[in-house]
């Protein structure tokens, strides 16, 4: 079993401090009350204001790349001086029609990749889990169910979504994730100090494929190498493909071309957690 659960030693325990626009939302909120109190006839200003203010947070969680409430990884860092490389990442698997077809793809192209999957189906899908980790692939942590209103959660469901789905992809695959990407990318200013305290870093991407709902192979292609960068982290699917021709899911189609793509640019695909 490939142990990775030690404690890191990357710096990665950091302690939650909230964002400038937290700062910025709590200096409203307190205007606001002061303005009422001093001026009760400005009340609607002040709940003007303090509609403003819900509007700029609930638009940042809805904003995937957003750094306006905690860092976001949209980017590899860099590795001084030399290449961080390609990080691909493949979300909301295991399948078990997709993904072994996948791994083959990528075994054949000598490539590593990130798998962000669901917990529920890391437990589904046991041996598939393990073989993912066993080609030295990473797992990383994309909730326990996958809640289409992730977004909605106060702190605690969303706690019990990540630390679940964190329990279960340890104890499948013995490796302990170390990021953690929201459902369909959308948050709210909740999310951060559960990952701060679960030492996860949340990572979003620099471009997407669509490939959920865009079948056309060469278009979710283009989306994603256009251009393709040195520290590029790339958003496909193997669990909820889109299908193409003949019912094929896109990302079989996409991938051996981006990885071609990649080699001929001798851009190397990495792990996310290789650039820690
Ligand atoms: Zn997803």
């Amino acid at each position: 079993m490939n142990r990775q659960d030690a404690p890191s030693r990357d710096g990665l325990a950091r302690r939650w401090s909230p964002p400038p626009l937290l700062y910025a939302s709590a200096a409203v909120h307190l205007g606001a009350a002061a303005a009422m109190l001093a001026r009760p006839r400005a009340w609607p200003w002040a709940l003007g204001a303090l509609a403003a203010n819900h509007a700029a947070l609930a638009a940042a969680g809805l904003w995937p790349r957003s750094q306006l409430l905690g860092p976001n990884w949209i980017r590899l860092p860099a590795q001084d001086g030399a290449a961080a490389g390609v990080a691909i990442t493949i979300d909301d698997g295991p399948d078990p029609d997709v993904t072994p077809q996948v791994l083959s793809q990528l075994a054949a192209h000598h490539a590593l990749a990130t798998f962000f999957c669901v917990g529920a189906r890391v437990e589904r899908y046991a041996n598939l889990a393990r073989e993912i980790v066993s080609r030295g692939h990473a797992i990383e942590n994309h909730s326990q169910r996958h809640r289409h209103n992730f977004s909605l959660l106060g702190p605690g469901s969303m706690s019990v979504e990540i630390s679940r789905a964190q329990e279960s992809i340890l104890r499948v695959t013995g490796s302990r994730p170390r990021f953690f990407r929201a459902p369909a990318g959308l948050r709210n200013p909740f999310l951060d100090p559960v990952l701060t305290r679960l030492q996860l870093r949340l990572a979003s991407w620099t471009r997407r494929g669509f490939d959920t709902v865009n079948a056309n192979a060469d278009a979710v292609y283009r989306r994603l190498a256009n251009p393709l960068q040195d520290g590029d982290i790339l958003l496909l699917h193997d669990g909820n493909a889109a299908r193409g021709r003949g019912g094929k899911p896109v990302i079989l189609e996409v991938l051996p071309r981006l990885l071609d793509t990649l080699a001929s640019k001798q851009l190397r695909p990495v792990t996310l957690r290789s650039a820690l």
